[in-house]
């Protein structure tokens, strides 16, 4: 007899351990492993897997900010996880560097690499279609983006593509708790969008009894996200309005409103 009962066995629970002032260090559960993204804490990723008895067997890193990577030598000798994380050989204890389209396997489950420069150049992202899941670390937040710090508008603009493209239930895990600023800064650019001012109130409610907005979602963000929508007729006119010019193209949106952000 054929047994039809296949157990797939993946990764079951995904939490957030809060780090630093607003970092979330997000650990992905399956049975009495864990892996942990982006540990710029060790203590805190400590805490969490004595507390819960769990065993560390992975680190995935999506860039090289220390918010991010400064955790990795401390809990890589404590556990002896295999560490994963960006090409370039310039992040100290990074066991596997991965590329586009890149397919590993955590915890029984599977993630596809894709490279997100913008925020960073190193910038890498980890979606698992198994769990209908991305860690985005700090490419796309809800309701906004991260800051150009070394990439163009142009890479920024194909990196959120890439993310807006993914099936529509994805849960996106953010890497920072930005969500009520960016939206205020959002009302701003899109002001008569009535998802935004739904979910503003959403938000605001949850912040005010100190709970966490995220895990969001490719659909909500779709949806509310102005560095998603900048083909969206309300958001370029406020754009060009902005910058005092006319027929920007969806590039010139996103390198507007991102400036705009940064000095809003
Ligand atoms: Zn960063």
């Amino acid at each position: 007899m054929i047994d039809v009962n296949i157990t797939l066995k993946m990764i079951s629970n995904i939490e957030a351990i809060p780090a630093f002032s607003d970092n979330y260090i997000w650990i992905l559960i399956n049975g009495n492993s864990a892996a942990v993204v982006d540990p710029g804490d060790a203590s805190a990723v400590d805490n969490f897997l004595n507390e819960n008895n769990l065993n560390l067997e992975s680190i995935l890193i999506t860039h090289h900010h220390f918010d991010h990577t400064g955790g990795i030598i401390d809990l890589a000798s404590k556990w002896n996880p295999k560490v994963f994380g960006p090409k370039g050989g310039h992040i100290n204890g990074i066991d596997l560097e991965l590329s586009e389209n890149a397919k590993i396997e955590i915890l029984d489950t599977e993630f596809c690499i894709f490279e997100t420069p913008g925020h960073t150049l190193d910038h890498i992202a980890y979606y698992s279609e198994d769990i209908d899941s991305l860690f985005c670390g700090d490419t796309l937040f809800s309701g906004g983006c991260g800051r150009l710090f070394e990439g163009t508008p142009l890479q920024m603009f194909n990196s959120l593509k890439k993310f807006s493209d993914l099936p529509e239930e994805t849960r996106v895990y953010c890497t920072h708790e930005y969500t009520l600023s960016n939206l205020t800064f959002a009302l701003e650019v899109e002001p008569n969008n009535d998802d935004l001012k739904k979910y503003f109130e959403e938000v605001s409610t949850l912040r005010d009894s100190n709970k966490m907005s995220l895990p969001s979602s490719i659909s909500l963000e779709n949806k509310i996200n102005p560095f998603l929508r900048t083909s969206i007729e309300e958001v370029k006119a406020n754009a060009e309005n902005y910058a005092n010019k006319k027929d920007l193209q969806p590039v010139e949106v996103l390198a507007t409103i991102r400036d705009w952000k940064d000095n809003f």
